[in-house]
């Protein structure tokens, strides 16, 4: 048997995991571990990112105190966490296969020291033919630290642990072109690099997870953009898994990945807006010739109009153009008081070096 890819993401959502009264479908659990096995007996890399704690942990208690939504959360995913890597271990177990717990927040990437960190316990965990099991410490992860929800979270991990492809598993089939009740509504089944497909997407949530069809486009859009393919499809369909791994044409949408090798360094960079301490303005010229290519540009003084915030030395700082509109971001040479010294003067050294810039990639018009 040929797999298209050898290294993979597998993202499935609280509604594939659970049934609608919340509790844990362990049918669909054993499905999911059952197509799991078989890929990694072939020697494909796997990692799993389930959701689920919290539904699972919220059906299983009955507390008549009146808690906030913090609490809420905090008390049901740790219920609920425990009940989910316990199926996933015992049902693993009857493949002799070892699966190892990650739980995780989003501090945890905002270094680029943790950031490592977590890349080399995922490395050693795959080395040793462990699959880790990941999903978010929900019961620290409180408010503006928390991911948007576990796409987000498996997009990182994706992008972190240079893998070939994401799958996002939900309970559709991918995304519509109309409204899913239309008889002529089909599912996009390729969305080429660069494309938007929000005007398709309708606002709303699955009942159990945090995410949306909307949260998944713009993760699969970034994720594709840095060279890797995801998938968004349904973990419901009988063995999907190995569909997406062995058919010429799975059924999903497909956000095919754009031609471009972008170095690990500048991966992080990409997830790390939410940690950026300040921003630096380019002037009209710099931000006309980011729009034209930056393919291979360093950011030099004589391009820069303003700079935003305080930050020090090698933080990472959003890029604007002259309008304002964030175009990347960069880690820094130099504080925020020297660069204020520096702006619009010509024969200086960069103050981002391209190595360390990211500019997304709708901005890189070839
Ligand atoms: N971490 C949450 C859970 O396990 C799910 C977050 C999401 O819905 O993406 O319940």
């Amino acid at each position: 048997m040929s797999y298209t890819y050898k290294k993979v993401v597998v993202k499935v959502g609280s509604n594939v995991v659970t049934r609608a009264d919340g509790t844990l479908d362990v049918t669909r659990l054993s499905s999911l571990v059952d197509q799991i096995a078989l890929l990694h007996k072939a020697g494909i890399e796997i990692i799993l990112i389930s959701s689920g704690a919290v539904a699972a942990g919220k059906s299983e208690l009955t507390t008549h105190k009146k808690l906030d939504d913090v609490s809420q959360r905090q008390l049901y995913s740790a219920v609920g966490q425990a009940k989910l890597i316990d199926r996933y271990y015992e049902l693993f177990r009857e493949h002799n296969i070892s699966v190892g717990q990650i739980l995780t927040t989003k501090e945890d990437f905002s270094t680029r020291r943790h950031y490592l960190n977590q890349r080399n316990c995922m490395q050693v965990m795959l080395d040793c033919g462990v699959i880790p099991i990941v999903n978010e410490n929900d019961t620290i992860a409180v408010s503006e630290l928390m991911f948007t929800d576990n796409d987000e979270l498996s997009g990182l991990i994706a992008s972190m642990m240079d893998m070939e492809a994401l799958f996002i598993l939900s309970n559709v089939d991918g995304i519509y072109d109309g409204p899913p009740a239309d008889a002529n509504t089909k599912v996009i089944r390729q969305v080429e690099p660069g494309k938007d497909l929000t005007d398709y997407i309708q606002q709303g949530k699955s009942s159990f997870g945090r995410g949306g069809m909307l949260t998944k486009a713009t993760i699969a859009r970034k994720i594709a953009d840095e060279g890797i393919t995801v998938y968004i499809s349904n973990g419901e369909r009988a063995g999907i898994l190995q569909e997406l791994l062995t058919s010429p044409s799975p059924l999903g949408t497909c956000f095919l990945p754009a031609p471009i090798e972008v170095s690990n360094i500048k991966k992080w960079m990409a997830h790390s807006e939410s940690f950026t301490q300040g921003a630096l303005w380019l002037n009209e010229t710099a931000s006309e010739l980011f729009e034209k290519s930056a393919t291979v540009a360093s950011i030099l003084p004589v391009g820069l109009m303003r700079v935003e915030g305080t930050f020090k030395k090698d933080d990472i700082v959003r890029i604007l153009n002259n309008n304002g509109d964030k175009i990347g971001v960069g880690k820094v040479r130099y504080n925020s008081e020297k660069i204020a010294t520096m702006l619009g003067k010509h024969g200086l050294r960069a103050v981002v070096h391209y190595d360390y810039l990211y500019i997304e990639e709708t901005h890189e018009i070839n």
